[in-house]
Order: structure tokens, then C-alpha cells, then sequence
């Protein structure tokens, strides 16, 4: 990073480094400022992290500090300007001066300070970054313009580190599940300085090589969530030792037994519906609503930060945890259209459903349908979703083409199913790639008509017989619990032929299309998902041929309530777990109390075997 000096903007009217209220917040300069063409000038319209990134900048550039007035050299420079909460009409006056005088001279970087409540629907964050960003346009600055997101700002005087110093000893009142995104200040002024100074540009080809199209820097907007962390823990930090502190932490935690803190968790969780403003206190998951959003979410300085998920079925049915990171769910990118004939482009937050729904509109279908169809596009690429269908195996299987964003090297990627980038990525979840489009394959709509049979004492080679037969459209078996000594077999064909069923609009059986109906409801799905999440355990074995033979033979020494099996067929995907050989997928439930049981079964008899990541309870 090169040293930069500070400089005061002529004509504004410059306040001291721990002014409140001043716009031009900072004014220093290096040893001899005329010579130098670095300089940053600091806008703060009262923010105390302002004065904070003045002084990181001032340390980590080892400047000099020189009077107000002085205006720092003529080359080029950078202006940092920390947004107000909202900007009323003095504040937008006072930042249209303030760039008219930073205009007078060269500029080369505008760095914007918001905030990540822009991400939270609040109306007000978003306006004030949008009058901003239409300020410096309207100023006639060209300059390169980025802006930055922050979460909540832990700097020595940023106003959060004020109320967490007060409220500390309150700590036990904070229930743990009240989180949010927490930066150290000194992550996100470096991060700032890095941009402003282009260190922080990725350099490497990312994990596409050179392939796929940069995003541009000269306008960006960069989220730093920083981690997400427990207002308890945070507070904790915070408690001090003063005999004072110790009895405030006393009695709090005497009210959290009376469960006082549960109140206020449940009054942060309401007043966020109705006051965007409250929405920071409380923040788990965030929904972007379009893939710029996804990207500034995503950046390499930020994607450490995050899990990006689609319908979040992970977290919420199957208590997947990732500590630390906020959820980045993409379900409100959700458009679907016909990129061409037989080729559905879906955005990755749009679930199978709405697909199906738009598909079905037009006489056309997906040739995958997996049981339960509130799950993400998007997730079809690292996670094997599918339905028992025996043309394609999995949704991924009918994929095409897919549109990734790398941020590695920061581009957007496209890639078709032959190409590098769709080969390493496909299944493949230590890739830090985000999914943001993908084009599936579609068919004519069919009708299916389902026979059923009951066998028993089916061995394992009957069985992979019935789930190889490719006549049928879809062949599915269920075995109601391990020891018992029968199995359903479900063939779906297109056609009626023999003792089938009526007609049916998609291949799935009554218990299949269960899901779909507890979902539609809030009631219901709250109740399905937390079960599962506390009392079920759900896993999903992907097994070689052999495997099966072996957990067909040996599966009724574990306690095992509901065994679904379905057959995928071979892909070759560097990162399948069907590379090599045809699978067949074994989906299974049983309790909790049971999983030990099961681990020591799997342990002994199947040791290597696959298991679906995205259907694996926690
Ligand atoms: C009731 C129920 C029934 C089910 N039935 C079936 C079935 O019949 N057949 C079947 O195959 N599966 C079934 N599943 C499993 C389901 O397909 C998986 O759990 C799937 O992962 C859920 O999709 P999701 O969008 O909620 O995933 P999420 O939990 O949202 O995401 C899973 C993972 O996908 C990755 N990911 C998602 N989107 C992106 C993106 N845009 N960019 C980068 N990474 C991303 C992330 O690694 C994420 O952790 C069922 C699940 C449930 C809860």
C-alpha cells in the first residue's frame, strides 16, 4: 500500500480529527504534501468511525499531521465519504458542496461508507446510498467509485462499541440465537485502503483459469459483514470487572431466568417487521434481491463471511450450522424463462417448483422431479437433487449451461456442460464459486401411470433389476422399516399398460407429495422442520452395486423407520459421486437416539460409502 497523506478540500469547511458534525472530518498531510499526489480526504457528517479510519490511516500510512488548510499536493486524489444514516436535504446539500469542491481538484477514488442494512429491505439505507451514488455522478467526479457495506462497525468510537461498553455486564439478558454481523474496524479500513489503493483487486486466474468476463471496478459495491457472532458473546467482551459491573451482571442474569431475555429477542424480532431501522439487531439470513447484490455479497474480501445456500432446507430442516458465517439465500432471485426451445434459464434462487409452475404453463416439464420440490436451482449444481427419473438421474444431469461467479478472480463465468468450468465445479462443494444461473434441459409435459407391487424377501439383485428397467419413466422402492419383509415398487410409465393406476401429473407417490403440502403451510412446515431437525435423523447412502448388495443383506441390524431407494446412473463428473458407477441412492430415516447405532453399522459394514451432502441431517 502506498503512504498517503491527507488533505483538506478547499472551500469546505473542515472540522478537527474528533469533530462531530464537520463533513471534511481529516485533514492531514505527509511531510511535504506539494510533492506527493496521494492524498485522501475523509467525510464524516458526524460519523465516529470516520474518525477512526482517519486515525487507522494516518497510523498505517505513518503521516504527519498538518493543518487543516493545507491541501495536500495536486495529483490525484481519494475521497472517503461515511454516510449519515439517512440523507434529508441539509445532508444532501452539504455532500453536493463537499464534491463540488473535491471535483475542483483530480480525483481518482470515491469511496462510499453505507451500510449493510441496504441488504435488509430498509428503504431509507438504500435511498441514501442510491442520492450518494447520484451526487458524485451529478458532480462530474470520473473517478473510480466504490461502495462499501459494513455491518455493525466495532471501532474504538463507532457508536456500537459505545452501547456495547454500557450494556456488557448485561450480557446473560441476550439469548444466543439474537446475532448479527459484527466487523473489527480495523477489517474494514484496510479493506477500504485496499480497494482505494487497488491492492485488494484478486490477481490470480481463480479456480476457471482466465476464462469468464472481469467485473468492471469502476463502480462497485462491496458487502463487509465481518462474522456473524451472538449479541451475548459480543456483550460478554464487554462486561468489565468493576464491583458495579458484576452486580448489573448479577441481576441480569437473575431476569434471564425469568426468561426476560426471551422477551427481548421476541420485541427485536417484531419490531424489525415493522421498522426497517431495528432489522441490524437481529440478522441470521440475508435474501439479495438480484445477482449485483449476490456479487457485492460475495466478493473475495467477504465470501469467508458467508454461506450461500437456495431455499436454505440445509439449515432449516437438517441443522446444518456454520459458525460465524450469515446465510446468503438466494430465493428471491427466482426468475425463470425460456432461454430458447426446450431450454429453461433459471436464476439459482428459483425453486423446482416455481420452474414446474412456469414449465407447466407452457406443455413442457423438467425431466427431473425430485419428491419435494421446494428446494433451489442453484443447489442442484453442488448437490445431487433427484427424482427416479431414468433418462437423467439428477437435475444437474439435464443441466446445459451454467453461469458462476468466481470471486477468486472476480469474473462471471459461463460455462457449457463440457467445459472446464462446469466439470470442476459440478458436485463440487469445497468450490467457493456461486451458482448464479443455470439452463435445464426441459421435456413435453407426460402423464404418468403408476404399478405398484408388493414383493417379499426381495434380495438385492431382484431389486436392482426393478430399478434398472428402463421402460418405466420412473421406478422408485420403499421399504417401511428395516426388518420388515416386505417392499413397494413403483414403476411410472407414460403410457397405460396392465393393472396401472389413474393418470397423475408427476411421478410421485402420496408420501412423496406429503412434503410439498407441509411446506405450502407455515404451520405445518415450522413443524416438519423443526421434528426434523431435533427428533428425526435423515441421510441419503449412495451405493456402488456391491454396497448395496452388502446393506441389503446386513441393513436390519440398525433401526431404520423409512428406506426410499432410487437408482442414479453413472455421469462421469470429476466430483460425482456417480463418476465411476452407476449408484443406487438409499434414502433413510431414523431417530435420533438411533444415529449412534447407525455410525457404528456404517463403520462396520460400509465404511467407504457416499453420502448426499445436502441431505444429511446435523
Ligand atoms: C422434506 C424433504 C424432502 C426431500 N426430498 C428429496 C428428494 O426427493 N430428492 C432429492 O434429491 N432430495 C430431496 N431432498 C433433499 C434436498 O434436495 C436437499 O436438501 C437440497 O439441498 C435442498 O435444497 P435447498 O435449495 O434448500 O438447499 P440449501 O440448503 O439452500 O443449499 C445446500 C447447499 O447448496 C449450495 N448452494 C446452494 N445454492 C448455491 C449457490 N447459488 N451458489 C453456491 N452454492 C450454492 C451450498 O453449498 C449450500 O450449503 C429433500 C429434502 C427435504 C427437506
Amino acid at each position: 500500500m502506498d503512504s498517503p497523506s491527507f488533505g483538506s478540500i478547499p472551500t469546505a469547511a473542515p472540522s478537527d480529527r474528533r469533530g462531530e458534525a464537520g463533513e471534511v472530518l481529516c485533514a492531514a498531510a505527509g511531510p511535504e504534501p506539494a510533492d506527493r499526489g496521494d492524498v485522501v480526504f475523509i467525510a464524516g457528517f458526524g460519523s465516529a468511525i470516520a474518525a477512526d479510519f482517519a486515525a487507522f490511516v494516518g497510523r498505517e500510512a505513518r503521516v504527519e499531521v498538518v493543518p487543516v488548510d493545507d491541501e495536500g499536493g495536486r495529483g490525484p486524489a481519494s475521497l472517503v465519504v461515511f454516510l449519515p444514516p439517512s440523507l434529508g436535504e441539509p445532508g444532501r446539500r452539504r455532500l453536493a458542496e463537499l464534491l463540488d469542491a473535491a471535483a475542483r481538484r483530480s480525483v481518482g477514488f470515491v469511496g462510499i461508507v453505507g451500510t449493510f442494512r441496504v441488504h435488509l429491505n430498509d428503504p431509507v439505507a438504500e435511498e441514501t446510498e442510491r442520492l450518494a451514488l447520484a451526487l458524485v455522478r451529478s458532480s462530474g467526479i470520473a473517478a473510480r467509485v466504490a461502495v462499501f457495506r459494513p455491518g455493525l462497525v466495532l471501532s474504538p468510537n463507532s457508536g456500537v462499541s459505545r452501547w456495547l461498553g454500557r450494556l456488557g455486564p448485561l450480557f446473560p439478558l441476550a439469548p444466543g440465537r439474537l446475532r448479527t454481523c459484527f466487523i473489527e474496524g480495523e477489517e474494514l479500513f484496510a479493506a477500504i485502503e485496499a480497494e482505494r489503493s487497488g491492492d485488494a483487486r484478486p490477481g490470480g486466474t481463480g479456480e476457471v483459469g482466465p476464462a469468464g468476463r472481469a467485473m468492471g471496478h469502476r463502480r462497485r459495491a462491496y458487502t463487509y459483514l465481518g462474522a456473524n457472532l451472538a449479541w451475548r458473546e459480543v456483550l460478554e467482551r464487554h462486561r468489565g470487572t468493576s464491583a458495579g459491573r458484576r452486580v448489573a451482571t448479577a441481576v441480569a442474569r437473575v431476569l434471564s431466568w425469568l426468561l426476560a431475555g426471551q422477551l427481548v429477542a421476541l420485541a427485536v424480532g417484531l419490531l424489525s417487521r415493522w421498522f426497517p431501522g431495528a432489522r441490524p439487531w437481529s440478522v441470521r439470513t440475508l435474501k439479495p434481491r438480484s445477482m449485483r447484490e449476490i456479487v457485492s455479497l460475495c466478493h473475495d474480501g467477504n465470501i469467508g463471511r458467508v454461506r450461500v445456500v437456495g431455499y436454505n432446507n440445509g439449515v432449516n430442516h437438517f441443522g446444518h450450522r456454520y459458525p460465524g458465517r450469515t446465510i446468503v439465500s438466494t430465493v428471491c432471485c427466482r426468475r425463470a424463462v425460456h432461454a430458447g426451445p426446450r431450454v429453461l434459464k433459471a436464476d439459482c434462487g428459483a425453486t423446482i417448483r416455481g420452474a414446474r409452475e412456469y414449465l407447466g404453463g407452457r406443455g413442457e416439464e423438467l425431466f427431473v422431479m425430485p419428491n419435494y420440490s421446494f428446494v433451489s436451482v442453484g443447489t442442484s449444481f453442488f448437490v445431487p437433487i433427484h427424482g427416479s427419473s431414468v433418462d437423467y438421474a439428477t437435475v444437474a444431469d439435464t443441466a446445459c449451461r451454467v453461469v458462476l461467479y468466481d470471486p477468486n478472480s472476480d469474473r462471471i463465468v459461463s460455462a457449457g456442460r463440457d467445459e472446464g468450468a462446469f466439470r470442476e465445479n459440478v458436485y463440487n462443494l469445497r468450490s467457493r464459486m456461486v451458482v448464479l444461473r443455470l439452463y435445464l434441459r426441459t421435456k413435453p409435459k407426460s402423464t404418468y401411470y403408476v404399478r405398484r407391487e408388493t414383493w417379499k424377501n426381495a434380495g438385492a439383485d431382484d431389486l436392482l433389476a426393478a430399478l434398472r428397467d428402463r421402460d418405466a419413466a420412473n421406478v422408485e422402492i420403499r421399504q417401511a422399516h428395516a426388518a420388515s419383509d416386505t417392499v413397494t415398487i413403483s414403476k411410472y410409465y407414460n403410457e397405460p399398460s396392465g393393472p396401472s393406476g389413474p393418470a397423475q401429473e408427476s411421478p410421485r407417490d402420496a408420501l412423496g407429495r406429503l412434503w410439498d403440502r407441509l411446506e405450502e403451510n407455515p404451520v405445518t412446515s415450522f413443524l416438519m422442520h423443526a421434528l426434523s431437525r431435533h427428533v428425526a435423523w435423515h441421510t441419503e447412502l449412495f451405493l456402488t452395486p456391491a454396497e448395496f448388495e452388502r446393506f441389503w443383506a446386513t441393513h436390519a441390524e440398525v433401526a431404520l423407520r423409512k428406506i426410499q431407494l432410487r437408482y442414479i446412473r453413472r455421469d462421469g463428473m470429476p466430483h460425482s459421486p456417480f463418476r465411476d458407477e452407476d449408484c443406487v441412492s438409499a434414502d433413510l430415516f431414523l431417530f435420533r437416539f438411533d444415529k449412534a447405532a447407525f455410525d457404528g453399522y456404517l463403520a462396520k459394514n460400509l465404511p467407504n460409502v457416499r453420502c448426499n451432502p445436502g441431505k444429511h441431517s446435523n
